[in-house]
Parts: structure tokens; C-alpha cells; sequence
């Protein structure tokens, strides 16, 4: 017997468990592929349907995360009119945020239960590590496996050397160079995502992620072109998938404005991903513990002991330095904001007073 739809798109015993109340309920199970304006693209045995919020989910949604692609969730079918509700939607294992782009405090899902993040960057000249540091971050927030991938190896004359210094970054995380234009790399990479699990590609523009994702999806391609095309021009599509579904299994994720996530968030990555040592940091004798020479620094205890990684360390210590920088930027553009906002009443406190006084200047 074939692999069923939802099977494909990587069901597991532990989905099926957390689904059980709602099979019970006599829902379907499926995955969000698409997420359009007029509505959503699910994926179930019975085939691909349009979806859209309940009542109660459209409701909560104002307050809360509507689902996202990559979800899954509990469809209603109604065998009257064939329409799809989603009623539930099942716990997130990882999710990739980004904070909304009006309104500096709040993050936004953009994609969910991603396993894979591909942390994009290319080997010329601007092959910047501060750069990769602070996608990886993200990467690490989300909850998912960061894989650092260096494109362009081609035009790197110690492609070697720069990965060597890569490494010393990535903090554990695979680190693989790769070339498009010779062909080189493409199968190591998709090796990091097993069929079923869902792979990303993150990164600054014009390193190279449609060029990969292309020779991912080899003979596919004119389908991510034609997604592209009627996305970027805010038209209503309805019937293009945003999780795809790659030859040899796995699927990726790419949905427009994905691929530039999290600058700006990295800060909530550094405390996820490194849970352990603010935790260490914590049980330091003194509050403003240096972690260096303090008498009971628990960080320097962990070190010795061999608890905590000497190398993990010093990459917290690095991106932590760099990541003032960040949080310093995204407060001068809250300022900025701030800013703009008085300016604007202020504006429209003159031309009320200049109506009053019968519209002279
Ligand atoms: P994106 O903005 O990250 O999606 O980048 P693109 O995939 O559009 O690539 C930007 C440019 O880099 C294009 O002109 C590509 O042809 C080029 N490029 C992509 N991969 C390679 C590679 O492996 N070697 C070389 N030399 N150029 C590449
Ligand atoms: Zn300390």
C-alpha cells in the first residue's frame, strides 16, 4: 500500500496521540501547506481542500496566533456542502517568529512544527559571521536544527578557511558549503532532513536561496516560480502550496517574507537557546555576577566540572555582545517610531487650530 497523504507530510504515533480527542469528535487531521488572505490550503488523505477558521478559532485569532502553515490541525467536513472548518489546531513543536512590522512589541508566527533551518549565507566577499550569528539565533529560538549553509563556494579561494572560521560560530551546528553553479554540496544538504520532516532556507537576499531551492525542487521549479510571481503581487492565490513536497521526501517551507526572518528577534533566541546557562547565571552569588573571577560563579563552577561546554560558552559570550548591538538598533527604531507618531499629532493638533482660526497661515 502507498504512504498515505498525511503520512507524506509527516504524521507521527505522537500527532496521532495528541489527535485522538479530536478524531474522537469526528474530525480529519491535516496540515495547513497554505496560508492565503481568502483563506487556507490543508492537506488530508481525502486530498488537498480549502479551509477555513471556525468561528471560535477566527475569534481567538484576533487575541492569539491564527494557525500557520506547517500546522496541524482538526478539520470539520461538512458532507452537505463539502466545505472544511478548522476546529483545533495541535500543539506546536517549533515554531519561526518574527515581530510585526507596525507594531514593535508583538511576534508573529510565520511558520510552525519546521524541523530544519538552513541558515543561508554566501561565500564572496561579504561573508559576514556577526550576520550568521544573528540568523542562527533565530534559528535557535524556533526550536528547530540550524544548519549553516555556505553558497557559492565557487567564488571563495579558501572556501576551507572560511568555513573553518564558520564553525567556530555555529555552536554544533553543521556547517556545509555548497555550490549551485557546479553542483556541488546539494545532496549533504537535503541529507539533514529526513522524508517527512520540514526544512526552511533563511538568509540576507542574493545569497543564493532560490537558486537552491530550485535544485531542490529540480523539475518543479516552474511551480515556486509561479507561487512567487502571483505572491509578490498580493494577488489571491488559492491553490499553490507553500510546503512543498521534495523529491526524495522531504518537504520545504517557503512562504513569502520567510526568508529574511529574524534579525531584530534574535534576542528571545539567545535566552531558548542557551535556557541552561541563564539558568546557571541565576544561581551565581551575585546578582551582577561577572562570570569571570566571582567567588561563587556558578558558570565558572560548570566550566570546571565539565557541566558546560567551554565552547557553548564562549559563543553565548559573543553573541551576547553582539546582540546589544541589535537590541540598541531596534530600540532607536521604536524611538524613531515614537517619534513619527508626535509628529504626526502634532501636525494635526496645528491644522485643527488652523481650521479654528478660519484656515489663515
Ligand atoms: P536569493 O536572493 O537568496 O534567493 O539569491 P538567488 O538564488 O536569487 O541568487 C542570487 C545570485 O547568485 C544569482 O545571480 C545566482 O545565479 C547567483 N548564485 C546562486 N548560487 C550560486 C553559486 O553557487 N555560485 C555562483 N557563482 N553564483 C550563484
Ligand atoms: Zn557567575
Amino acid at each position: 500500500m502507498s504512504e498515505s497523504v498525511i503520512a507524506q507530510y509527516g504524521w507521527s504515533d505522537r500527532l496521532a496521540l495528541a489527535f485522538a480527542p479530536h478524531a474522537q469528535a469526528g474530525h480529519t487531521p491535516a496540515r495547513v501547506v497554505a496560508q492565503h488572505r481568502d483563506g487556507y490550503l490543508v492537506a488530508t488523505d481525502q486530498g488537498e481542500l480549502r479551509a477555513n477558521l471556525s468561528g471560535r478559532l477566527h475569534h481567538e485569532a484576533q487575541e492569539a496566533d491564527p494557525p500557520s502553515v506547517g500546522d496541524w490541525v482538526a478539520l470539520a467536513l461538512n458532507p452537505a456542502d463539502g466545505a472544511a472548518t478548522i476546529e483545533a489546531v495541535l500543539p506546536r513543536r517549533t515554531v519561526l517568529t518574527r515581530r510585526a512590522a507596525d507594531s514593535l512589541g508583538k511576534l508573529q508566527v510565520i511558520a510552525a512544527n519546521i524541523d530544519v533551518v538552513f541558515v543561508v549565507s554566501s561565500m564572496n566577499a561579504d561573508l559576514n559571521p556577526r550576520r550568521i550569528e544573528r540568523y542562527l539565533a533565530a534559528a535557535w529560538q524556533s526550536g528547530a536544527r540550524p544548519v549553516v549553509v555556505l553558497t557559492k563556494s565557487d567564488l571563495s579561494d579558501d572556501p576551507q578557511g572560511q568555513a573553518a572560521e564558520i564553525v567556530a560560530l555555529a555552536a554544533g551546528a553543521p556547517v556545509l558549503l555548497v555550490s549551485a553553479r557546479d553542483g556541488l554540496g546539494l545532496e549533504a544538504l537535503l541529507a539533514q532532513v529526513a522524508p517527512g520532516e520540514v526544512c526552511v532556507l533563511i538568509g540576507s537576499s542574493g545569497v543564493g536561496k532560490s537558486t537552491l531551492v530550485n535544485a531542490f525542487l529540480g523539475q518543479d521549479r516552474m511551480t515556486i516560480a509561479a507561487i512567487r510571481e502571483a505572491d509578490d503581487q498580493g494577488r489571491h492565490t488559492t491553490s499553490h502550496r507553500q510546503l512543498v513536497l521534495l523529491p526524495g521526501g522531504a518537504l520545504l517551507l517557503d512562504t513569502p517574507g520567510i526568508r529574511e526572518v529574524g534579525l531584530i528577534d534574535a534576542e528571545e533566541g539567545m535566552s531558548e537557546a542557551f535556557d541552561d546557562i541563564e539558568q546557571l547565571a541565576g544561581d551565581c552569588r551575585f546578582n551582577d555576577c561577572g562570570h569571570s573571577h566571582e567567588p561563587g560563579c556558578a558558570i565558572q563552577a560548570a566550566l570546571a566540572s565539565g557541566a558546560l561546554d567551554p565552547a557553548r560558552w564562549a559563543n553565548f559570550q559573543k553573541l551576547g555582545l553582539e546582540l546589544a548591538a541589535v537590541e540598541q538598533k531596534a530600540d532607536r527604531i521604536a524611538k524613531a517610531a515614537e517619534r513619527g507618531r508626535l509628529a504626526a499629532r502634532a501636525k494635526t493638533y496645528r491644522a485643527t487650530k488652523r481650521d479654528h482660526r478660519g484656515g489663515a497661515d
